[in-house]
């Protein structure tokens, strides 16, 4: 016999919360989320349950894709973990649009391709890796920053912003025609 299944027993506001503490990662929020479309109750639940824990989940919200919104409903514990253990990487990586083996920066975190300036949602505050969302993210514009020319990024996914320097040093400096191009208005 297996062990019964922790999340279809008590009520919908006792799952909600066992569904919550389970969702830590981006893998588990792909698992869990079926749940929520499986079940109203859970869903009216769940978002009950991310408002207590401080989401300020609107009546929208209700009607979202169950992995947003359940991203979402944890948010705001996610961040306070955040702020306190922030993790800055600077990894290589092979980039999810143009391809590319996109080296290591060696100087700041490396987060969006040098060729494309495409990156992926993986960061909520730049480098951190703390983002459930995974999704391309598209830049979008160009805007000067403290004297610095710094990249918009949009997530095709949830359409989440973000900036982030755009860099002219390392081992591989941006494509700075794409840069430029972008600032201008161009498609890139
Ligand atoms: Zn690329
Ligand atoms: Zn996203």
């Amino acid at each position: 016999m297996t062990d019964p299944d922790p999340l279809s027993e008590g009520t919908p506001a006792e799952r909600a919360k066992r569904l919550l503490d389970a969702a830590r990662t981006r893998g588990d929020v792909r698992r869990l989320a079926p749940r929520l479309d499986a079940d109203p109750a859970l869903r009216r639940a769940v978002w009950e349950e991310g408002n207590r824990r401080g989401a300020q989940l609107g009546e929208a919200a209700m009607q979202w894709p169950a992995r947003r919104l359940l991203r979402v409903a944890r948010a705001r514990e996610q961040a306070a973990r955040v702020r306190s253990n922030p993790v800055h990487r600077d990894e290589s990586f092979v980039c999810g649009h143009c391809q590319g083996q996109v080296p290591a920066h060696g100087r700041t975190a490396r987060n969006h391709c040098p060729w494309c300036l495409r990156s992926l949602h993986v960061d909520q505050v730049p480098g951190d890796r703390s983002s459930d969302c995974g999704a391309l993210m598209d830049p979008i514009g160009v805007e000067i920053v403290g004297g610095k020319a710094t990249l918009r990024h949009r997530c095709r996914d949830c359409g989440a912003e973000v900036r982030v320097r755009a860099l002219q040093d390392g081992q591989v400096p941006d494509d700075w025609e794409m840069v430029i191009r972008l600032s201008i208005g161009e498609d890139v």
